[in-house]
């Protein structure tokens, strides 16, 4: 068994999932993500009001779970605590209790995660990794993977491996645009969960999910149309017009709310290239995702999960036992490092997706009828 360092890129559904992975095999692994805290589009956004704050699921609604392995998993959350049913949505969804970042906080509670830490290029010196970031130099890494939206990823894969650069290109992400309204009495003339009013995609009363605080608060999420319409708008803006069509839903003026925001998601719901997950053994560079599945929760677990699958092989094969050096932070230099040569190195091995089916809609507005 020749364990290996990992650095991963992206510490979402997809990136855990892959961290578990490598993990359990005895790789080690260390994750870098941007946020503040963990959730990625499953995060969970306080706002303050003057009844105290109060949280909203403002990414994912909540997620099914059809693969038997990420049943498991979730069932195990569930007699946790911090997983459950939600019929409302689906006979089979699923939320984080008491809010949907719940899962992903429990799973980057078993990982080193350096959080608020921006990565923007790798380099590879001696057959190894440097990740340059926000907070200077980190490494060295045996093996890096890729776990963020393809069109984040799709500038640091290119100098590496142009092929993985190129799939990432093709997985084009749908906007969209969340308003989070807060009010001090129940809105009247309105389920608790409506999808397709106009230009509402899906609303949803966030204390009608499972486990949630009382009070009222609602999520609006627009159509990919209409957010690409608007993408560039002030959130101010957009948060009054997702009001006025929440209120064009129920049929009659809704109070003022006593708290509203509104967040863009550019990279919100990509429908999957079908890949599964990418790999080149060559220079031990990888990437994961739901852009390479679906834009589901499940399908960013399934393809973290292939991609360890497939890394899992690494630690079997025959080498010397090496202890893996510390991480090594260096403080970003005055002058930034010359730019890695374009190397162009074919994908040894491009995972495929062999239970779940591809959403190959390229092109084609996204709805909220494909997370069932
Ligand atoms: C509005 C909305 C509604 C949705 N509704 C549903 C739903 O109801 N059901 C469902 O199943 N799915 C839904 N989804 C999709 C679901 O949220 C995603 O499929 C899933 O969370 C993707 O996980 P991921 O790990 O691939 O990516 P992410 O969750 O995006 O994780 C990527 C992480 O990488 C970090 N990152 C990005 N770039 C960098 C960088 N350069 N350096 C360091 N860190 C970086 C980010 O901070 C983020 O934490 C929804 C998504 C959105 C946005």
């Amino acid at each position: 068994m020749r364990p290996m360092h990992f650095a991963i890129i992206g510490a979402g559904m997809a990136g855990l999932a892959c961290a578990d992975g490598l993990q359990t095999v005895g790789h080690r692994v260390t994750l870098f993500d941007k946020g503040r805290g963990p959730g990625g589009r499953m995060s969970t956004r306080r706002l303050e009001t003057p009844h105290g704050t109060v949280a909203f699921d403002h990414g994912a609604q909540y997620f099914t779970a059809r693969d038997s392995c990420f049943l498991q998993l979730v069932r195990a959350w569930s007699e946790a605590g911090i997983a459950s049913p939600w019929p409302l949505a689906g006979a089979d969804a699923w939320v984080g209790v008491p809010g949907m970042n719940e899962v992903v906080k429990r799973m980057a509670a078993e990982h080193t995660v350096e959080w608020d830490h921006l990565v923007t290029s790798l380099a590879r010196k001696e057959a190894s990794w440097w990740l340059t970031g926000k907070r200077g130099e980190a490494g060295p890494f045996d093996a890096v993977v890729l776990a963020i939206p393809a069109e984040q990823a799709v500038a640091i894969l290119a100098l590496h491996d142009f092929a993985m650069g190129r799939t990432a290109l093709t997985a084009r992400s749908q906007p969209c645009w969340t308003g989070m309204f807060a009010f001090h009495r129940p809105l009247d003339g309105l389920a608790p969960v409506f999808r397709n009013a106009g230009d509402i995609a899906w609303a949803a009363r966030n204390s009608a999910k499972p486990g949630r605080a009382r009070g009222e608060a609602w999520v609006v999420q627009a159509s990919g149309s209409w957010s690409s319409h608007w993408l560039e708008a002030s959130p101010q803006h957009v948060s009054a017009m997702l009001l006025a069509a929440l209120a064009q839903a129920a049929g009659r003026a809704i109070p003022e709310p006593i708290a509203a925001a509104a967040h863009r998601w550019r990279y919100a719901l990509s429908p999957g290239t079908g890949d599964g997950a990418l790999w080149n053994d060559e220079i031990a560079l990888g990437a994961c995702g739901d852009w390479l599945l679906g834009p589901r929760v499940e399908c960013a677990w399934i393809s973290g999960r292939m991609l360890a699958m497939r890394c899992a092989d690494l630690a079997r094969l025959p080498g010397p036992q090496i202890t893996p050096p510390p991480v090594r932070f260096r403080r970003p230099k005055v002058s930034p490092p010359p730019a890695p040569k374009v190397r162009l190195m074919p994908s040894a091995c491009h995972v495929r997706s062999h239970e779940i089916a591809s959403d190959s809609m390229l092109g084609k507005e996204i709805s909220h009828e494909k997370y069932d």
